[in-house]
């Protein structure tokens, strides 16, 4: 072929080519247009809660003996329905008294999934990754799901949960449950291996033991997520009366030395609690406290418990610990306000559906205000260190300009979205202002924003 090229008048060239450059650029356009990107349909594959039974009871048998690598072996049996064809498993997203989407599915590891010894196969929900779609073989009466949940070993990696003296297991963090179901409608039976020569506390019903193997009764998914346990090797529990008990676990021995006037204190925290709600909502209620500045930091409620930790010296070194003691009566007061009764759009029925924190303040203020009362009440506060705290609170939010911008109810949503972490300029972005702000506010009537 001819390579050299006939030369034409450049204006010629370009009137001559006119048609052919208009017809382009249509193609173009057209082209454009349609690599154009489209959003592909969100399809809600996992079933919203209903308040109907699952049928069956599952199996939970946690080995929690390997404190040196921080590892909960979790084998878990799930009764499914005949003919289905598919099981859909929920990690525990939305966590009561996080008041978020907190649960640490990162922690998660080794999952896999079995009928009848054999491995099936599952996938990760796309949308909603904390949903495992696990494929049923034709058959299936039930599937076994093996995993490990890891507790962190360094305060980087998240809260430590065991160390070699103490473990608290939350069962929200290694168990799964079936989604479509009021979590109060799935039953459980719940067994956990523990290192030799520990005890145990929890406000779980029913327990036998066989070596350093417990188990205890049946009962709901709801219950055994609100029904944590402490463990450890050094352990002591106190009778506080009215079918409360104190447990303690410590680091070291040495640290369960209360003095009787420390118990006393405990015990008229239980009597002022009854007497400021006018009744005992519950059959029994155990203090879960970890005497430790090795495992990570923690007050959370339960109906029938809450998990503490204070300073390994709490106790031998009582008279430098007071500014620390409102943790209990704040816990405690938790089971009334917040438990036995709650915000609505906070309650929900799994651990799928979003809360909203819209009435956080009420939850967390009135417990601040009532936790204040009954410390100063119980002597577990002297009247001055309470009244203090008060007057620090009140006197901070009178310099606090994030006031002008966001209001204490709107501080309800940070959990959601701030992950309790710190924030630059945090007296202008405001935190979860709905504990002493709440307190503010309920003790004003609401007239505090
Ligand atoms: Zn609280």
């Amino acid at each position: 072929m001819n390579c050299v090229m006939k030369k034409t008048h450049p204006l010629k060239a370009l009137v001559a080519s006119a048609p052919l450059l208009l017809a382009l650029s249509v193609s173009t356009l057209a082209m454009a247009q349609n690599s154009a990107p489209v959003a592909v349909p969100i399809t809600q594959t996992v079933p919203d809660a209903r308040d109907v039974a699952y049928p069956g009871t599952m199996t939970l048998d946690i080995d929690a003996s390997d404190v040196v690598r921080g590892a909960y072996r979790v084998t878990q049996t799930i009764p499914v329905a005949a003919g289905a064809k598919e099981l859909i498993l929920l990690y525990p997203q939305w966590l009561p008294g996080n008041h978020g989407p907190r649960g640490t599915l990162s922690e998660l590891v080794g999952v896999q999934f079995y009928v009848d010894g054999k491995p099936v196969e599952w996938k990760r929900d796309r949308v909603e990754v904390f949903a495992f779609h696990v494929m049923l073989p034709a058959g299936a009466k039930e599937v076994v799901a093996r995993f490990i949940h890891t507790s962190p070993i360094t305060s980087a990696e998240g809260r430590i949960t065991m160390t070699p003296e103490m473990l608290n297991l939350q069962w929200e963090k290694m168990s799964l449950y079936p989604a479509g179901h009021y979590v109060r409608q799935i039953k459980v039976k719940p067994t956990v291996t523990l290192p030799q020569g520990w005890t145990a506390a929890t406000a779980l019903d029913g327990m036998t033991t066989a070596g350093n193997r417990a188990t205890w009764a049946v009962t709901d998914y709801e219950t055994l997520v609100d029904s944590p346990i402490f463990a450890g090797k050094n352990f002591r529990k106190w009778d506080l009366g009215q079918n409360v008990t104190l447990n303690v676990v410590a680091d070291k021995a040495e640290h369960l030395e209360a003095k009787p006037e420390h118990i006393d204190a405990h015990k008229a925290l239980v009597t002022e609690a009854k007497l400021a709600f006018g009744a005992n909502h519950i059959d029994h209620y155990e203090f879960l406290l970890a005497l430790s500045d090795k495992i990570g930091g923690i007050g959370l409620e339960h109906h029938r418990s809450s998990e503490n930790q204070l300073e390994p010296e709490a106790f031998t070194e009582w008279g430098k610990q007071e500014w620390d003691r409102n943790l209990l009566p704040h816990e405690y007061a938790h089971s009334w306000s917040g438990k036995f009764r709650r915000p609505s759009r906070l309650w929900t029925p799994d651990y799928r559906q979003p809360m909203q924190g819209d009435l956080l303040w009420t939850y967390e203020g009135q417990d601040q205000f009532w936790g204040a009362v009954l410390a100063a009440r119980s002597g577990m506060q002297g009247k001055d260190i309470v009244l203090g705290m008060l007057a620090a609170w009140a006197g901070g939010f009178t310099q606090q300009p994030g006031r002008d911008w966001r209001s204490v109810e709107d501080t309800g949503f940070d959990p959601v979205f701030a992950s309790r972490k710190p924030k630059p300029f945090a007296s202008l972005a405001r935190n979860e202002d709905l504990y002493d702000p709440g307190l503010v506010k309920i003790a004003l009537n609401g007239s505090f924003c």
